[in-house]
């Protein structure tokens, strides 16, 4: 997927994305890190054509994705909602089987089919014995294994989540990683996610892009991209960067506000 020139305002007045170029790499799993309000889940909503940019386009296989009908991309392209919303009492499996719905129309009953996806999807995300629950007897590690299953029950080669780790404790953030991992090695998914937890950006990503106010600041692999000079421009934080045999590279914050930077001029000037 190629994102080229992309700008983007909700309002016609204020641009949200700045001229947003980047390549996603099929195959891998590219990370978008940046502070709240940035643009990352907007450019999630541009790069699934749920918003409509002022200029540039993305293109995906050749071919731009304004120009693909609706259930087309839907075949191509599944995503995870920052926030999920649905009737709480529909089970487990019948929201799954939603994610089915790019792939009927009027004229073929494909049920066999449908049927493998959903039974596929719910294997992958271990929802066996949950299925015929519904939304609000889940936990919410579950339920986000849920809209993980409904997306790929899609059965698409392209995965988006946006935040898909958020508001769930350190088991089940993991379990959620482990499992986007296992899609891409094992099904060969191309995983674009959203996360705010750089440690974890860092461990479970091929490639990362860290934006700050609607632009682009560095992308490539987590080794390149991840410093305490990007962090400090992307979020303001000043954080030390550590390397462990075992863990990898790590970072650990240690204050906001004054960077290294401006605390040797500080004390330079005497303050
Ligand atoms: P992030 O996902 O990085 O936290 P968003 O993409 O949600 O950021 O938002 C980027 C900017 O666009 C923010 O300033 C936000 O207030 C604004 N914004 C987001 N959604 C809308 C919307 N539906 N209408 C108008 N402005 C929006
Ligand atoms: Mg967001």
């Amino acid at each position: 997927m190629d994102i080229k020139d992309i700008t983007f305002s909700y309002d016609r007045k204020t641009d949200r994305l700045h001229a947003i170029n980047a390549v996603i790499e099929p195959g891998r799993i590219t990370t978008i890190i940046g502070p709240n309000g940035c643009g990352k889940s907007t450019l999630l909503s541009v790069m699934s054509n749920n918003a409509t940019p002022r200029l540039g386009q993305v293109i995906l296989d050749g071919k731009e994705i304004a120009r693909y009908k609706p259930k087309e991309l839907a075949r191509q392209l599944a995503v995870v909602h920052q926030q999920n919303e649905a009737p709480s009492d529909l089970t487990v499996e019948k929201l799954v089987s939603f994610g089915r719905l790019p792939h009927k129309n009027m004229f073929t009953a494909r049920r066999e089919e449908d049927e493998q996806a959903v039974e596929w999807a719910i294997a992958c995300t271990n929802l066996e014995e949950r299925r015929t629950r519904t939304l609000d007897q889940l936990s919410g590690g579950e339920r986000q294994r849920v809209w993980i299953a409904m997306a790929l029950a899609q059965r698409t080669p392209i995965l988006f989540l946006d935040e898909p780790t958020t508001y769930l404790d350190m088991y089940y953030q993991l379990e959620i990683l482990e499992l986007i991992r296992q899609l891409n090695q094992e099904h060969g998914l191309t995983i674009v996610m959203v996360l705010h937890d750089i440690n974890q950006a860092i461990r479970y990503s091929d490639v990362m892009i860290a934006m700050k106010e609607g632009r682009i600041i560095t992308n490539g692999p987590p080794a390149e991209v991840v410093t305490s000079d990007m962090i400090q421009a992307v979020y303001g934080v000043e954080v030390v960067v550590r390397h462990d045999a075992e863990a990898g590279m790590y970072l650990i914050p240690i204050g906001v506000g004054a960077s290294a930077d401006s605390s040797i001029r500080l004390q330079a000037q005497g303050v």
